[in-house]
């Protein structure tokens, strides 16, 4: 265990207890389960917990700054940044990871996982831990630290953690994710992932049969709403206005559904259920213009108003669309800038889904590997030849 931890747990006579701990996060209220997210060092109710097995670097101030080199850094600890790491390592570059604010990433936010191949059901939290096992196991160097400032002016890249440590890297890979938008009101909170979802894609199949709502009114909202009626036997669309900002075709078929049913001029206002099991029972919904509240009973509340990428490293220095995504080229993860290489959410506003997170972090390690090759001792190497496994026989 490195010394830092031990030392803050002498000092304050807390728990230390495994990176396994997440695994319990969907027991508990989501106040905790949110705080049990860092597993590389947080406090909550007096209780310190931590991955005995992640390095965590000296903080600034403390001592005097690291210097890291690395071949490849990968920054995310999502479903990209694992993959990543794990075909990284299997090319023997040794990499970093950096885990960032939200060690396994999003699906640590969710419970059931119905559409990981190999897995029938599987919890998210559960799955990331399996994940940085196997990145682990085969050699990924993973770190606690939060990325502040990424140099890519010139290379070796240059990143700072929050820590202070300075990670000096020939090749970096992007894997910072992106984030649902979110009200921002407490009863949302309590029920995320407990009948509260911003993904129909990945929590759709649990609505069979059940009366859900849609909060939103752009292309995210309508395309969910038409999503949801493959399962759910009602959809309210509930929007602030009485128009919606989507494309017009979207539109034109979410009219048409039988299943879907527009509220006008409505926000949301709380969404409530039972305690235990936690679970949505429904919504109340207040009128815009006049005030009035109105109880809506349901089962699931989407929260559809939009994503936004994790681009705060490289909003200035890397092309960007669609929002802030950032823009790699086809059929590739490679950047505008040589040896920077994006993967999963981040590139990704059309599928946002774990195994095209995973299968673009693969790609990244495999572009990566032939990017240092080409760059170092093996300048002239046929780039025409394909990546990956069987790779040889192309
Ligand atoms: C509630 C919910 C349920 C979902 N359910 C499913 C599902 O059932 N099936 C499915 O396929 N998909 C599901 N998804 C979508 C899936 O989680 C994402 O598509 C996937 O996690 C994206 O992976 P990623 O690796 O690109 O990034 P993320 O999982 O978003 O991870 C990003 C990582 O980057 C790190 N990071 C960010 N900034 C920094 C920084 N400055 N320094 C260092 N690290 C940084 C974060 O700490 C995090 O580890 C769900 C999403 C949500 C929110």
């Amino acid at each position: 265990m490195p010394k830092f931890i031990s030392l803050i747990r002498n000092a304050a006579g807390i728990d230390a207890g495994r990176f396994e701990t997440v695994a319990a996060v969907r027991w508990f209220t989501p106040p905790v389960r949110h705080v049990l997210r860092y597993p590389w060092g947080f406090k909550t109710d007096n209780r310190l917990y931590i991955s005995s097995e992640t390095h965590i670097p000296p903080h600034k101030g403390d001592t005097m700054a690291e210097t890291r080199k690395t071949k490849l850094l990968i920054i995310g600890s999502g479903p990209a940044g694992y993959t990543a790491g794990v075909y990284a390592s299997r090319a023997m570059l040794e990499p970093i990871l950096v885990q960032g604010i939200e060690p396994g990433g999003q699906l640590t936010t969710t419970t059931e996982v119905e559409n990981w191949p190999g897995d029938t059901e599987v919890q998210g939290p559960d799955l990331m831990i399996r994940m940085e096992a196997h990145a682990k196991a085969v050699g990924t160097e993973i770190i606690g630290d939060i990325i502040t400032d990424l140099d890519l002016s010139k290379r070796p890249f240059t990143a700072t953690g929050d820590s202070g440590t300075k990670y000096v890297a020939d090749a970096v890979i992007l894997a910072t994710g992106a984030r649902a938008k979110w009200l921002g009101l407490d009863s949302e909170e309590k029920f995320k992932g407990f009948g509260v979802s911003a993904c129909a894609t990945c929590d759709g199949f649990f609505y069979r049969g059940q009366e859900i709502v849609v909060i939103g009114g752009g292309n995210t909202a309508v395309e969910e709403a038409l999503f949801l009626t493959n399962f759910a036997s009602k959809v309210t669309l509930i929007h602030r206005r009485d128009e919606l900002r989507a494309e017009k075709i979207l539109i034109n078929r979410l009219m048409k559904n039988p299943k879907i049913e527009p509220l006008w001029f409505h926000e949301l206002e709380e969404v409530y259920g039972a305690d235990s099991p936690l679970g949505v029972e429904g919504i109340k919904v207040k009128h815009t213009k006049t005030g009035e509240i109105t109880d809506i009973p349901c089962k699931g509340v989407f929260v559809a108003i939009g994503h936004a990428p994790a681009n705060e490293l490289i909003k200035d220095t890397l092309e960007t669309h669609m929002g802030g995504y950032v823009v790699t080229k086809p059929d590739s993860t490679e950047t505008s800038i040589p040896g920077v290489f994006a993967a999963g959410d981040l590139t990704d506003h059309k599928y946002r889904q774990a195994v095209t997170s995973a299968g673009m972090g693969c790609m990244a390690a495999l572009e990566a590997e032939r990017f240092l090759a080409e760059v170092g001792d093996d300048h002239g190497k046929d780039t025409s030849l394909p990546l990956g496994y069987g790779a040889e026989v192309g």
